[in-house]
């Protein structure tokens, strides 16, 4: 029976919540106060300078924010987008007159974004945007004159380049983490959908396999009394940056992407359970990483691309919490799924570059329920006592991490 690969996720913007410096060592109401401020633009600390061979612009930020730089054409524009700066009244026409920008404007751009638009003499390239997160926060860019042939702008407008950022008033609270005095709230992500049907098997594919076991399992943790989200219902195509805005949305304490692959020409078997790693290579795991990771090649608003310095250290801050969290949940989950004498492909806790994997604020897991490609593995995956089984053996796991979760959080909030 031929196999096919699945799709690629079309895009995965990775959105980091506002999580200021220092953040960890505030209650949550300290850190929601601080989310709500707005950073203020200090326009005595900013300048424009150059000349015809170099810009340089140095804006003054009263905090760093995460933000992004790209360059439009027709006319040829610089366009800086923040997650939200209040420039008050500062004039925009006091900054004109050195290197490339003839035309400058601010202000509001849609909810919890600001917009600077600089309009340039003529194709540049950015050579350098770095925000300066320490001492004086500014965000420094420089660009450089290019050939015409050499010009890169943005593809498509800015708007619809714009259109699925998660609304930053949804997002950007810290999410109170789970201490044992209300209801643990799991997001449920079973992968794929609509257009991308994942792997294919004959008329098996991944994303029906998985939304079954979603819903069955999302009845089980019910019961066990935890609260469900769910990233989709029903087979349709959900963005990755929507599943990820869902679970924040509903202020989801675990997120757990559920997939059952194909490995071609392989005769593996059994489950596993891949948790973050930027830094995973290992051979054994980049083919699905290629599969779900290259969503963040194509997509035209990667928040950790070069220069957001500011929302790789956001997210590196992040992740140092949510980490050992992450890592935790799926060790349980290991443990439940061999003492319910299921198979696992992998007895240990797999490392990988998932993209549905990188939101740090939320402790999050990907369990590979087995491998449609393997004859055993399907036969499996459409036998309901089979997905009973795990599916209790999940909510075990939930609940033993849920535990011990909650008693880690008040010695770190000391
Ligand atoms: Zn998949």
């Amino acid at each position: 029976m031929r196999i096919f690969p699945c799709l690629s996720l079309i895009a995965a913007l990775v959105f980091v919540a506002v999580m200021p410096a220092g953040a960890q060592n505030q209650g949550p109401l300290d850190a929601a106060r601080s989310a709500a401020r707005l950073a203020q633009f200090e326009p005595v600390r900013s300048t424009i300078a150059g000349d015809a061979n170099q810009t340089r612009i140095h804006l003054g930020i009263s905090e760093s924010v995460p933000y992004r730089a790209f360059l439009l054409d027709a006319p040829p524009r610089l366009v800086v987008d923040f997650q939200e700066v209040d420039f008050a009244d500062a004039k925009p026409e006091a900054f004109l007159g050195a290197g490339a920008i003839t035309a400058l404007r601010w202000g509001p751009f849609r909810t919890g974004w600001s917009r600077m638009v600089a309009e340039l003499s003529g194709p540049v390239r950015i050579e350098r945007a770095v925000m300066q997160t320490s001492g004086a926060p500014a965000l420094d860019i420089s660009l450089v004159p290019v050939p015409e042939e050499e010009f890169a702008p943005h593809p498509g407008s800015a708007e619809s380049a714009l259109w699925d950022l998660p609304q930053p008033a949804r997002v950007a609270q810290p999410i109170n983490r789970q201490d044992g005095t209300r209801n643990v709230v799991v997001a449920l992500d079973p992968g794929h959908g609509g257009r991308d049907p994942g792997a294919e098997a004959g008329p098996t594919t991944e994303a029906i396999v998985v939304l079954t076991f979603a819903r069955e399992l999302k009845e089980r943790l019910s019961r066990a009394g935890i609260e469900i989200v769910m990233t989709r219902e029903d087979n349709r195509f959900v963005s990755l940056e929507d599943r990820l805005t869902r679970a924040r949305s509903a202020g989801a304490d675990l997120f757990i992407s559920l997939h059952a692959d194909a490995l071609e020409n392989s005769t593996q078997t059994g489950a596993a359970v891949y948790v973050f790693d930027p830094d995973a290579t290992r051979s054994a795991t980049q083919k699905l990483t290629e599969r779900h990771g290259r969503g963040d090649l194509l997509s035209g608003v990667d928040m950790i691309g070069q220069g957001d310095d500011v929302a790789v250290a956001l997210m590196q801050m992040a992740r140092r919490e949510t980490a050992p969290r992450s890592l935790a949940f799926a060790q349980n989950l290991g443990n439940a799924i061999s003492r319910a004498g299921l198979t696992l492909y992998k007895p240990d806790v797999q490392f990988a570059d998932f993209s549905v994997l990188k939101a740090a604020d939320i402790p999050s897991v990907l369990i590979e329920l087995g491998f449609l490609s393997s004859d055993g593995d399907r036969k499996r995956l459409l036998d309901p006592r089979w997905r009973a089984r795990m599916a209790e053996a999940v909510t075990g796991a939930v609940e033993t991490w849920a535990r011990a979760d909650a008693a880690q959080a008040p010695l770190l909030r000391q």
